[in-house]
């Protein structure tokens, strides 16, 4: 058995960046930047103001109360043709250019509000209210940089430097393999010993939300042909994720389907609770996770080891494994003599401190465990308490 950092080094050092393809604007959100962006242009592009009021120099006001005449308005979108000439204001609007030779925006509720004349009641500082041209970003400035996955906010930057299209990693295809007799897709009718293929469409979501494409191959059988056929087909994808058969069971095949079509064996057995037969295989230049077909075990092996190798591949270079915070367990988590254990909790805020519950049933085939569960609290060998919830969900 393996420790699980060795077995994530493991998979790690099987996953290259993969392809790039551009994407419009629109389509770009959960994909990985794969260019630098480099603004053209200051932002903003001049000095503009801050608030609605009027735009002075700051010496015509400085022994305010002060009565000035106003000389014309200056909307958003529409610059002065002229300067400010000293002595006088011009009413300006939030985000206008500030006239040559203002250097100051009194709001409107510090004056009278004329717009013939202005009383200003008040002065305020030189250069207040005024949003500096260059101030959020200077042209050549790194506004991102590639290897991150594009949020709202990341759309808003690259439409802000004038982007309609990026260029992105390419989505690789995940191939859903789920062994087991037992299995029934969802709707076929109920069976003495059969129970529904969970596993298939819960990696297929799990694929989805790392930001993959998934291909669900259904049900395999348990014999070695059937199991040997599946793989096969499963290399006209870019990964394969199996679940089931991994074990020491009578009917587990995988491994020796892998070693018959000639897989190189990566590891078998990573110590952790759920999820340590997991293996992970080389098929030609496949990389291959055989996970267990415990739904909870599915559910943990994905995140602790393919969610990060997808995000490689898609060309991600930061945040690739979950970030592990501290928050204090409400209650007590039975660790395992030997092995460490991924408990499933609930984690949110309360009061300033991040606090996490052990969901109602810890057991690895309990399919309840895994809902609302956004962190896996990890026990030490032996352990009693959390030494870190690792995050896989939003707080
Ligand atoms: P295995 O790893 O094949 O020995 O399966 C372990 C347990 O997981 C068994 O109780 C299976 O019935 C269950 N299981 C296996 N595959 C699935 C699946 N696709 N959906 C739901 N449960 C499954
Ligand atoms: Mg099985």
């Amino acid at each position: 058995m393996i420790s699980v950092e060795e077995a994530q080094q493991r998979v790690m050092a099987e996953v290259a960046a993969g392809g790039v393809e551009p994407v419009a604007l629109a389509g770009s959100l959960g994909r990985v930047l794969r260019e630098e962006v480099v603004a053209a242009h200051d932002a903003p592009a001049a000095d503009n103001s801050a608030m609605d009021g009027y735009a002075v120099r700051f010496d015509d006001v400085a022994d305010a109360p002060v009565t000035l005449p106003v000389r014309g308005d200056i909307a958003a979108g529409h610059p002065s043709a002229t300067p400010l000439e000293p002595g006088t204001a011009m009413r300006i609007m939030t985000g206008a250019f500030v006239p040559d030779g203002a250097d100051t925006v009194i709001q409107v509720e510090l004056t009278d509000g004329g717009t013939e004349t202005v009383t200003v009641e008040k002065a305020l500082p030189r250069g207040t209210n005024i949003r500096r041209r260059g101030e959020d970003t200077r042209a050549g400035d790194v506004l991102l940089r590639a290897g991150i996955r594009i949020g709202p906010a990341e759309i808003a930057l690259l439409a802000g430097a004038g982007k309609t299209s990026v260029r992105v990693g390419r989505r690789p295809t995940v191939a859903i393999l789920s062994t087991g007799d037992e299995l029934i897709d969802a709707g076929e009718a109920p069976a003495p010993g059969k129970i529904v293929n969970s596993n298939g469409p819960l990696l297929a979501a799990l694929v989805t939300e790392a930001g993959a494409e998934p291909r669900t191959l259904g049900i395999v059988r348990d014999t070695r042909e059937a199991t040997i056929a599946a793989f096969e087909r499963a290399m006209e994808c870019d990964f394969v994720i199996s679940s089931g058969g991994v074990s020491v069971g009578a009917y587990d095949f995988v491994k020796d389907a892998l070693e018959a079509l000639g897989a190189e064996t990566k590891f078998w057995r990573v110590s952790m609770k759920p999820g340590k037969p997991v293996v992970l295989s080389r098929l030609r230049d496949r990389l291959v996770f055989g996970l267990p077909g415990n739904p909870v075990s599915c559910f943990v092996s994905f995140h602790l080891f393919v969610a990060p190798a997808l995000r490689k591949a898609m060309g991600q270079e930061t945040r690739l494994f979950p970030p592990s915070v501290r928050a204090r367990l409400t209650a007590p988590v039975r660790g395992a003599a030997d092995r460490r254990v991924y408990a499933r909790v609930h984690v949110f805020a309360e009061n300033g401190e991040l606090v996490a519950t052990p969901l109602r049933s810890q057991s690895s085939g309990a399919l309840t465990s895994m809902l609302d569960a956004n962190g896996l609290a990890v026990i030490p060998e032996g352990g009693e308490g959390a030494e870190g919830v690792l995050l896989i969900g939003a707080i």
